[in-house]
């Protein structure tokens, strides 16, 4: 999910090439780093720390310890196990003979581990990465074509990944391969690399070539070869890339903010198609049985932030999937309030870094009163992720901009996916409505990218709202949980003073705030009340406010009737609506914040992640 890059060079010696190229990616975050070089007779070399890459080029006296033209480096940003040196990438096969580094996950690692160890295979990390690096050993054994090898290993595994790799048996080749997880070829004057980044080599080509899913590439100082998935040679378009040196940082991208919000299709394919086999959600990392699940009385959704504004949208899809009673509280509130927790009791704590201090304090208390306790974090080894009795990752990759985004709709999706697990355990849910919320969980990111190739039309209504001075965000049920995260996205980024509320509590008292021109953003995503979501509209317009509505494409020709402007985002089932929905609202904010000309990753007053109370 970071960063790889390889390069055959000529003559020049690769390490100082590799680090630097690392360096140009730490934009992108990660949480440990490493290469190898191939250097002398056969031997490959191998650097790797936890921590900075300032950790690394000390180690290696900025690459000048490490001899040899022909290597590969890798930032990791943990999935499958914490972040320490011996999960650092790259990996090397048990003989010494192969090094490997890899991006993404391998989702059937498990059952190819337990093959190998068998075999008598000794592994020294708890990395899905290793399992391919000795499962090529394997086949490399068998054929003594690292080509072939590498084909027999994508036959085996399933899963996302770009992979760099070099074996000693090969002098001058790297070899590439990628599904899922970005790679590009780079053809230098002095050498030709791999990078899953144009930033990484920018200062070197710009003639690049992009790989497709399943093609496999042997790059040498003089050549780059591509193959397809039967190893048949497939002729490849070159392209310029014609950024400038400066416009690579962030990948080109203005604000970390605006990336994340594109990279969420992304984001929640990693989150949900690892948890999904045959048809079933399949929750390898967490032991909850059927026996503990039948005994539950009572759940809570623990969190602060954005996180609790899932927790919300978990709430109604739980209570409608579980059928039991699930209280959403803000950790700060619940660590002190007496909470109602005993061994019947689920606590589910969610945290994007998994260190937010009033989450952890939570997490503690439900356990000393008993409670089971399941975590969903994004960083891999975090406090919280360590002290819970289970965790469920949302594999979302780094976030770094202060306002979240795809931490936020990756949450939704594990919320979904652990929702759907316990319901299937408890025989609450008709097989029909099962399936049909898997498959629309699993079409999710091509939906997401379908609204997503048309984001600019979003800019469009935030220069037409910039500079309105309060907003109303209205909806009710998912919307309403969905309006909560977008009244904060606005505020957090904008300085807008906006407030969420459920539709039906207007007349019981804000509807006195509705004047001539106040801005409301009506959401009417949810199918089974968007005739109520209808009334509220009218019922805010007959009061003089300026209504942006935010509906889906099938009923967004009854809303354009009422509301002064309307967004429609694609239909999907109803408990899943507000992955969709939230989107153009995490455009809508950023943009306003763009107009105001306001610090958009890093706003006034605020921490990535707060770690005190
Ligand atoms: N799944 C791999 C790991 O945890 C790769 C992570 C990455 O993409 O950096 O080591």
């Amino acid at each position: 999910m970071c960063g790889i890059i390889g390069f055959a060079g000529k003559e020049m010696q690769v390490a100082p090439i590799l680090l630097d190229g690392l360096e140009r990616m730490e934009y992108r975050g990660y949480d440990s780093a490493g290469i190898a070089v191939r250097s002398g007779e056969r031997r490959l070399q191998v650097k790797k720390a936890k921590g900075r890459l300032q950790v690394l080029l000390d180690l290696t006296h900025g690459g000048a310890d490490l001899e040899g033209t022909l290597g590969i480096g890798h930032t990791r940003w943990a999935t499958h196990g914490e972040p320490n040196d011996a999960n650092a990438h790259p990996h090397i096969s048990e003989n010494g003979s192969i090094a490997l580094v890899h991006n993404g996950i391998i989702e059937n690692y498990l059952d190819i581990k337990e093959h190998l160890v068998k075999l008598g295979v000794h592994f020294t990390s708890d990395t899905d990465s290793e399992v391919v690096a000795q499962l090529l050993e394997y086949h490399y054994n068998e054929c003594r074509n690292m080509l072939e090898a590498v084909g027999r290993v994508l036959r085996r595994i399933e899963g996302s990944y770009a992979f760099g790799i070099i074996c000693s048996d090969y002098p001058n080749a790297l070899i590439a391969a990628r599904k899922d997880s970005p790679l590009i070829l780079g053809r230098g004057e002095n050498g030709n690399f791999i990078a899953s980044d144009v930033t990484a080599i920018i200062k070197h080509t710009r003639d690049v070539i992009y790989m497709d899913d399943g093609e496999i590439a042997v790059v040498t100082a003089e050549s780059v070869d591509v193959f397809d998935d039967e190893l048949i040679p497939v002729h490849k378009k070159h392209h310029k890339v014609d950024w400038d040196v400066s416009a690579a940082e962030k990948g080109g991208y203005a604000h970390f903010m605006f990336k994340e919000i594109l990279e969420q299709p992304e984001a929640i394919q990693k989150t949900v198609s690892p948890r999904i086999r045959n048809g079933r959600v399949v929750l390898d990392d967490i032991k909850l049985t059927a026996e503990y699940a039948g005994e539950i009385s009572h759940i809570y959704m623990v969190a602060c932030g954005s996180a609790y504004h899932a927790g919300v949208v978990g709430k109604y899809v739980w209570e409608r999937l579980l059928r039991r009673p699930v209280e959403v509280v803000l950790a700060s509130e619940f660590r002190y309030s007496q909470p109602l927790v005993d061994e019947h009791t689920l606590v589910i704590t969610i945290s994007q870094s998994g260190e937010t201090l009033d989450t952890m304090a939570a997490l503690r208390e439900a356990k000393r009163l008993g409670g089971r306790t399941l975590a969903i974090c994004n960083v891999v080894g975090s406090s919280i992720a360590r002290e819970a009795d289970d965790v469920l990752y949302t594999w979302a990759g780094p976030e770094i901009a202060v306002a979240t985004s795809k931490g936020y709709s990756t949450q939704l999706a594990a919320l979904d996916l652990v929702g759907l697990y316990l319901a299937d355990l408890l025989g609450t849910i008709e097989p029909a409505e099962y399936n049909a919320i898997l498959a629309e969980l699993q079409a999710l990111p091509e939906k997401m990218r379908r609204y997503l190739a048309d984001y600019e039309s979003t800019q469009y209504f935030a220069s037409r709202y910039f500079n309105h001075s309060s907003v109303f965000f209205i909806g009710r049920n998912l919307d309403y949980a969905m309006g909560l995260e977008g009244s904060l996205k606005l505020k957090e980024i904008s300085y807008i003073h906006s407030e969420a509320y459920a539709s039906g509590e207007l007349k019981h008292g804000t509807i006195s705030l509705i004047e001539p021109g106040t801005l409301v953003v009506a959401l009417g995503t949810y199918g089974p009340l968007f005739d109520k979501a209808m009334s509220n509209v009218v019922e805010v317009k007959a009061r003089g406010a300026e209504v942006l509505a935010v509906t889906t494409e099938a009923f967004r020709e009854k809303m354009e009737k009422t509301a002064d402007a309307v967004i429609s985002v694609p239909e999907t089932h109803p408990v899943l609506q507000p992955s969709l929905g939230i989107v153009p609202l995490q455009l809508f904010a950023y943009y306003v914040a763009l107009q105001r000309g306001c610090d958009i990753d890093k706003p006034r007053n605020l921490a990535k992640s707060v770690t005190v109370e």
